[in-house]
This record gives C-alpha cells, sequence and structure tokens, in this order.
C-alpha cells in the first residue's frame, strides 16, 4: 500500500486561540492545521503556496489567491453561503468547494428565535436602563409584545427556515413561508407547522418578516422601500441571511420613521457595520455581530464535519456537500 500523505489545511481566518485548540481537537490523523497571524498580505502569501486545503469562514478568496495556491486540492466553507469565494475560478482551476450545513440550522434558529423575542420585548433597553440606573418597570410595557399568537413569516424555507421554524414549536405562532423553489409534503408541512404563501401575503400577514435565503442577484435588495411598505406598522425585521438581501438605507428609515416597529439584524453591508453607524442610534433594533451560527458548540460541530471532510478528500472520496460545478 502507497503510504499516505498528509494535507496541509489553511485556516483563512484569524480566529481566537481558544477557537484552534477546539480545531486541532476536531482534526483527523493525517491533517495538519496552519493559522494565520495575522491578515496581513505577507503572511497570507507565504502560506497560501503552503497549504493543500483550505478551510475558510467569511474571507474573501479570490481568483489572484487561488492562483498564488500552487499546491490547492479542496477549497472547504465553514458555512453556506459563498458569495465571497470565487467558485468559478476554483471550478478553472479544478479545485472543489465544499459547504458545511452542519451544526447550522440548529444555531440559526435559536438565534432567530433570540432576536425575535429581544426585539418584542425591548430587551437591549430593559438591560441597557437597568444598567443606567433607571427602573423602567411601566414605561416598556406600552411599546413591548409577546410573540405568542403572532404570524412569523420566514422567507426563504431551507435549512435555516426550517431551523427557525422548528424552534417555533412551543410558541402557539402561526408559522408561514415564501420559497418559490420547493413544494413541501403534507408531512413537511405538518412536521414543520408551515403553510407556503406569496410574497405579497407574507408581507401583508407576517408580525414578523424573518429573512433565510441566499445572496444572489434575485435576493439582493429583497426586502426594500416598497416591501417596507407592504408590512404592519407593528412588524418586526429579523435578518440573519446576508446584509445585502435587504436595502439597509430603507430600513434604516422606515426604523427611524416608525413605519415599521423592531428590526433585528445579524447581518450587514459592509461588514463589520462602521462604527457610530445609524442603525447603532435607534432604540428600536437589536444588532448582533454576525454570530447567528457562531457559537462554540456550533463551532466544534461544524470543524468535525469540515475537518472530516477534507480527510475524506484527502483519501480520495469526493467530498460531501460539494458546490456543482467546482
Ligand atoms: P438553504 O440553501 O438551505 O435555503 C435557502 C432557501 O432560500 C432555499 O430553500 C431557496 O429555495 C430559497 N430561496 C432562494 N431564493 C429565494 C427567493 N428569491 N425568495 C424566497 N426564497 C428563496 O440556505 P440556508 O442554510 O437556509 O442559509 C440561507 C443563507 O443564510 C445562507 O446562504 C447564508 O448566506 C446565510 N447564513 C447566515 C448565517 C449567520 O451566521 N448569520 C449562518 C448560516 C447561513
Amino acid at each position: 500500500m502507497k503510504d499516505r500523505v498528509g494535507w496541509t489545511v489553511l485556516y483563512l481566518n484569524p480566529a481566537t486561540p481558544d477557537l484552534y485548540e477546539v480545531m486541532r481537537e476536531e482534526t483527523p490523523p493525517g491533517l495538519d492545521l496552519l493559522f494565520l497571524e495575522s491578515w496581513q498580505p505577507a503572511e497570507v502569501n507565504a502560506k497560501l503556496p503552503r497549504a493543500d486545503a483550505f478551510l475558510i469562514a467569511d474571507a474573501a478568496l479570490t481568483a489572484d489567491m487561488i492562483q498564488h495556491a500552487s499546491k490547492l486540492r479542496m477549497v472547504q466553507h465553514q458555512g453556506v453561503g459563498y458569495e465571497r469565494i470565487d467558485a468559478k475560478a476554483l471550478a478553472k482551476a479544478g479545485v472543489p468547494l465544499a459547504l458545511c450545513p452542519a451544526g447550522m440550522a440548529e444555531a440559526v434558529g435559536e438565534h432567530t428565535v433570540l432576536l425575535i423575542l429581544a426585539a418584542l420585548k425591548r430587551l437591549v433597553a430593559a438591560h441597557e436602563s437597568m444598567v443606567a440606573g433607571r427602573w423602567l418597570m411601566w414605561e416598556l410595557r406600552p411599546s413591548t409584545r409577546n410573540l405568542h399568537g403572532k404570524t412569523v413569516g420566514l422567507i426563504g424555507f431551507g435549512r435555516t427556515g426550517r431551523g427557525v421554524a422548528k424552534c417555533l414549536r412551543g410558541f402557539d405562532v402561526r408559522v408561514i413561508a415564501h420559497d418559490p423553489y420547493i413544494t413541501l409534503s403534507d408531512r413537511e408541512k405538518s412536521e414543520f407547522g408551515v403553510a407556503l404563501v406569496t410574497k405579497a401575503t407574507l408581507l401583508h400577514e407576517a408580525d414578523i418578516v424573518s429573512l433565510h435565503v441566499p445572496l444572489t442577484p434575485e435576493t439582493r435588495h429583497l426586502i426594500g422601500k416598497a416591501e417596507l411598505g407592504q408590512m404592519k406598522a407593528s412588524a418586526v425585521l429579523v435578518n440573519v441571511s446576508r446584509g445585502g438581501v435587504i436595502d439597509q438605507d430603507a430600513v434604516y428609515e422606515a426604523l427611524r420613521d416608525r413605519r415599521i416597529m423592531a428590526a433585528a439584524l445579524d447581518v450587514y453591508s459592509p461588514e463589520p457595520l462602521p462604527a457610530g453607524h445609524p442603525l447603532t442610534r435607534l432604540d428600536n433594533v437589536v444588532l448582533t455581530p454576525h454570530v447567528a451560527a457562531g457559537t462554540l458548540d456550533a463551532f466544534r460541530t461544524k470543524m468535525r464535519f469540515a475537518l472530516g471532510n477534507i480527510a475524506r478528500a484527502m483519501s480520495g472520496e469526493e467530498p460531501l456537500e460539494r458546490v456543482p460545478g467546482t
């Protein structure tokens, strides 16, 4: 039997020592991890040619970088939204790109429900007023709401949309979804407790509009001024998909003018959201820094899958979750 030659895996996002430790614990035999100390071009350029595989979270992967990575045999993405990875350049170079849906639906589902509740119950205002020494026991009541009895509208009903629907069981809500690219069997409809509707119906009827689509030319600014105008004045908009799926300026104006009740956002254009951005000065938003799928538990699950998938490719098998065409 031929000796198996190990692969060097370059993690293309500078992370933290704790996370690197999790990665080491989840690394199968035969893989060597290589980390970046910084995102300085000199360091990145020196390390690219040493890698047999890239493991990548949200960093951009350009055609230039791919060309520079002379040994590259696989790119494993840590998530599923790969609009910053040049998949065409990978296809041209004959390098497969694999995604990592593992651990995501649960983490994003929980985070979405957290954001919905935080927006409805004004958790941030309650906390901040306590920290500032103010007791708003009565003042918060007129502007807070229950989730119970509301209609939750999910735009996009793939993995994360379904993850949210699962987490919502038990809240006694009506769940509707808009996704023109799927059909649901009767069994799935009852499993998720969901009805598929048109976008217009969803915008009109939902108390909470939550976005779960990939960023594509078709979904860019899927929620803009016109769509905001179709939503209830009491509606909450939640975005855990990609910043570009909403027209961020139009959402800011709708929030400022109280044309919708609140928004809870995890993703922005650009990222990071610049410090002091007008959105950060509103009292009807809840903002988190692109962490919906970012818990330690989800990270471990992702690393187990992603590094296992690289080991699978190293041993000559077809990687799981390969992006078609790469
Ligand atoms: P998925 O591919 O499983 O589901 C996406 C769904 O959107 C599909 O069912 C598709 O048919 C539907 N869709 C596509 N275009 C649509 C349109 N115009 N209108 C309505 N539906 C449409 O993807 P997913 O795993 O649910 O993830 C969705 C996106 O969320 C990812 O592409 C990624 O960008 C983002 N995401 C963000 C985080 C985070 O941490 N914030 C984590 C995971 C995923």
